[in-house]
């Protein structure tokens, strides 16, 4: 449990973060919470020869609402977004999500930018960014890009980020009056992370239908997907029982399902539906 040995360096700005990730491109990882790094170093899962912490970069850490738009600094840390009054009333899935993730500890020190970047199979926030359609800001030396969560998560632990890019920030969109959001998860009794995460956030049309539905499912596969054949089978539909039942029935169509100790396959695919046909039934009750 001792990591291999490696330099550490603190930049103050992103520019200065960014020329020392270009000049060590083999060697460098960038540290944020290291509630992820730290532990896969110490099992020596990565050996990195250069630390670059962006903790002491000013204005990485914030939550802002600018016209209809959330955005979120990619060192914000999970209790900061659990406990923000503004997203409460702006963004509720935010909230309910962080307060799922670990405990006190680990929402203290972890960052929405590194739980993103890390892409976790079984972390929390890729279901929620996938569900409210965030939008990432990469930035490289090259400048800036945007990535979209749909196209951000690319396999285990790898997203669209390139090699000395940071992810700066999160962009949401606000939904709308009748949009309706939920969070539900299956912790793992020993580490708290998700066996099965399910994010949902919809709207209903004048006449009580679902007028879109976007939904995000973790812990299921190697990386969090959308489950788009729930949300065919939702839109354009009046939310009834038995809708939802069907729709929930296909949240594990199309993707290759986990098997570890605690969960097979079959099981992880029934959790994946039970829990989707819950977090469908308290959104849609959320936007009455
Ligand atoms: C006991 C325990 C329980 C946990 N339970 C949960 C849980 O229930 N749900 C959950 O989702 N997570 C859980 N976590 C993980 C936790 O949320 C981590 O904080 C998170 O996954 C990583 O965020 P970090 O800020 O700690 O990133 P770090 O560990 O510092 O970095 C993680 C990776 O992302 C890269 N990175 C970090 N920031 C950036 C950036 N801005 N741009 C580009 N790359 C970046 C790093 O180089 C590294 O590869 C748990 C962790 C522990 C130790």
């Amino acid at each position: 449990m001792i990591p291999a040995q490696f330099d550490y360096q603190a930049p103050t700005t992103i520019d200065e973060a960014l020329s020392l990730l270009a000049a060590h491109p083999d060697e460098a990882k960038i540290l944020a919470g290291g509630h992820s790094l730290i532990p896969a170093m110490k099992l020596r899962l990565a050996q990195p020869g250069l630390l670059v912490d962006i903790g002491r970069i000013k204005d990485l850490a914030y939550i802002r609402e600018q016209g209809d738009q959330i955005l979120i600094g990619a060192m914000t840390t999970h209790y900061q977004i659990e406990s923000s009054s503004a997203l409460k009333q702006s963004c509720p899935l935010l909230p309910e999500c962080a307060a799922h993730i670990g405990d006190v500890q680990v929402r203290n020190k972890g960052t929405i930018g590194g739980s993103l970047a890390h892409s976790d199979p079984a972390g929390d926030w890729p279901a929620a960014a996938i569900a409210l359609g965030a939008v990432m800001v990469a930035v490289g030396q090259a400048g800036e890009r945007l990535i979209k969560a749909d196209d951000f998560f690319v396999d285990l632990l790898t997203t669209a980020l390139q090699p000395g890019e940071i992810l700066r920030e999160i962009r949401i969109k606000k939904g709308n009056g009748r949009s309706g959001h939920a969070y539900q998860k299956v912790p793992h009794p020993a580490s708290g992370f998700a066996v099965v995460g399910v994010a949902v956030n919809l709207s209903l049309a004048d006449d009580g239908s679902c007028a879109s539905s976007s939904i995000g499912v973790t812990g299921v596969a190697s990386k969090a997907y959308r489950a788009s054949s729930v949300e065919s089978a939702l839109n354009g539909k009046q939310l009834d029982e038995q809708t939802i039942a069907t729709a929930a029935g296909h949240a594990s169509d199309g993707v290759d399902a986990n098997s570890d100790l605690y969960a097979s396959e079959v099981y992880r695919r029934h959790l994946a539906q039970v829990h989707t046909r819950r977090a469908i039934q308290a959104a849609a009750s959320r936007a009455h």
